[in-house]
């Protein structure tokens, strides 16, 4: 059987081959635990972690002592939040945030609420986005924390990130930002935008699943949620997965090398894409349609069509509604409901996002289909 056309990198990317074989020895040959400081197979780990830590600083701009591995941007998000809240309740206990953040956020904040804290969820515009002022409005004396994601993992709109943050620092507050969707796709400068904290993770890039980082400026000061060996300079110990991190680092380093062609490249099947369906399908339009958006990703609205056929009748194509972090529950997804969607229009909108192994031929047979499928359920419904 023919596998479907793959366009929902966003939910995972495959691993880059180059990574693959980067990361190879270190699961056999250098197997050694990066903590063993007695012998040659520690150091060459710990070698290899160091590597990667400066390769991910790299991409950001960041000092490699600022970097701290995880098991990914769940955990990454879970240790920005609830370790600024807990290191500094003392002076204040709210945090702003964005109704549209990805859950790995927004439970973390139901968590800080349940604890005693205070949260305010701003609502972005119809398009997704939020503007600086909305956060000074929000911000109080006791606010200790700004968390506002870099992208948005649905619709892909990118948040003004640099503007935020200076808000957050003039009210006396952190600056964190879920930037899973966006490192490796977009150039980040920590320094220069001002970011205290970044979460990002290693599977969306052409990295394994299960690894990501914490990136946490210099003198930012956090309390570690999981308690152990003390590893990563006592923010998060657990032996390190170093052919995750290894995989991680050289993925950075890619994308680092890569992302200006890979973006034109993409951004230019994103357009021949989402025209395609804009000309071809009357009743259809972009969610967090604006310029400030993802080269390689388009969230789109097929009026009248019942989206759970949709979905099922696409059958050729790998897509998905809402984000596939939510995709076990059956509900519209929120982010499309906050940006003014029915629920009607939710479900029947499809996430397309394509990715380093697109290709032309991938994208016209996509559209191909996507245009057959529609039309036929419209024919069927007008029965
Ligand atoms: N934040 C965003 C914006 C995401 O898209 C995802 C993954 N869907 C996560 C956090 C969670 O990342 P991980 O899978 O590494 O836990």
């Amino acid at each position: 059987m023919l596998l479907p056309v793959y366009l929902d990198y966003n939910a995972t990317t495959p691993v880059d081959p180059r990574v693959l074989e980067a990361m190879l020895p270190w699961f056999t040959e250098h197997f050694g635990n990066a903590a063993s400081r007695t012998h040659l197979y520690g150091w060459t780990a710990e070698e290899a972690v160091a590597t990667a830590r400066k390769q991910v600083a790299k991409l950001l701009h960041a000092n490699l002592k600022e970097v701290v591995f995880t098991s990914g941007a769940t955990e990454a998000n879970n240790l920005a939040i609830k370790g600024v809240f807990e290191k500094w309740s003392y002076k204040g206990k709210h945090i702003i945030t964005l109704a549209t953040e990805h859950k790995a956020v927004l439970d973390t904040c139901h968590h800080i609420e349940q604890l005693g804290g205070e949260v305010t969820y701003l609502m972005p515009d119809p398009h997704g986005l939020i503007t600086p002022k909305q956060v000074a409005d929000a911000l109080r004396p006791e606010t200790i924390l700004v968390s506002v994601m870099y992208a948005n993992n649905e619709i892909g709109v990118i948040q003004p990130i640099r503007e935020i943050a200076a808000v957050a620092h003039a009210g006396g507050a952190l600056f964190h930002t879920d930037a899973t969707q966006a490192v490796g796709k977009l150039p980040i400068d920590m320094v220069e935008e001002g970011i205290d904290l970044l979460s990002l993770s290693a599977h969306k890039l052409y990295g394994p699943k299960g690894v990501g980082a914490l990136v946490v400026r210099q003198g930012v000061e956090i309390t570690a949620q999981m308690d152990g060996g003390g590893h990563e300079r006592g923010r998060r110990s657990g032996t390190l997965n170093v052919p995750g991190i290894v995989g991680l680092g050289n993925a950075c380093e890619l994308a680092q090398r890569e992302m200006g062609t890979e973006t034109q490249r993409l951004a230019l099947l994103r357009d021949r894409l989402e025209k395609g369906i804009l000309m071809n399908i009357p009743q259809t339009f972009v969610n967090g349609n604006t310029p400030q958006r993802l080269a390689h990703l388009t969230n789109i609205c097929f009026e009248h069509v019942d989206g759970e056929n949709l979905l099922l009748s696409l059958k050729d194509i790998a897509v998905s509604t809402g984000s596939a972090c939510t995709s076990a529950s059956v509900l519209p997804s929120y982010v499309l409901k906050i940006l003014g969607l029915s629920d009607d229009q939710a479900y029947a909108s499809l996430r397309f996002s394509l990715g380093r192994f697109s290709t032309e031929e991938e994208i016209d047979f996509a559209l191909q289909h996507v245009v057959e499928v529609v039309e036929r359920m419209r024919v069927g419904s007008a029965v």
